[in-house]
């Protein structure tokens, strides 16, 4: 069995083009990586001209989302904490009764008391 080369990766990141170059032309499958790179980056250059006018819009549109992403987790963290309940619920999937705290209980999930 042949090992793929993992150079690509490597070389891209942290090589420098020369390095990267050099190996690509020696390399079969580092050169197959490359060409799906320039695909990409094509196809990144084919949709750049699309997002620089949707920019302004898509900006506002994160602000917005932003604000509520803050307003809503503020609402959902502030009734979570006045409510066990609810933050059993979140955290265990179920209520938990006095038996999942390891109190003594009898078969109707009372408390003992002796
Ligand atoms: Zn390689």
């Amino acid at each position: 069995m042949i090992k793929k080369c993992t150079k690509y990766e490597a070389l891209f990141t942290f090589g420098s083009d020369e390095n990267l170059k050099r190996h690509v032309e020696t390399c079969m499958d580092c050169a197959q990586e490359q060409e799906l790179m320039d695909k990409v980056s094509g196809l990144l250059n084919e949709v750049k001209p699309y997002y620089r006018n949707q920019r302004k819009k898509t900006a506002r549109l994160k602000m917005a989302c932003a604000v509520f992403a803050i307003l809503f987790s503020g609402t959902a963290l502030g009734v979570v904490n006045f409510n066990t309940d609810v933050a059993d619920i979140i955290r265990y999937g179920t209520t938990l009764s006095a038996d999942d705290y390891g109190f003594p209980v009898d078969s109707y999930g009372l408390l003992m008391v002796e």
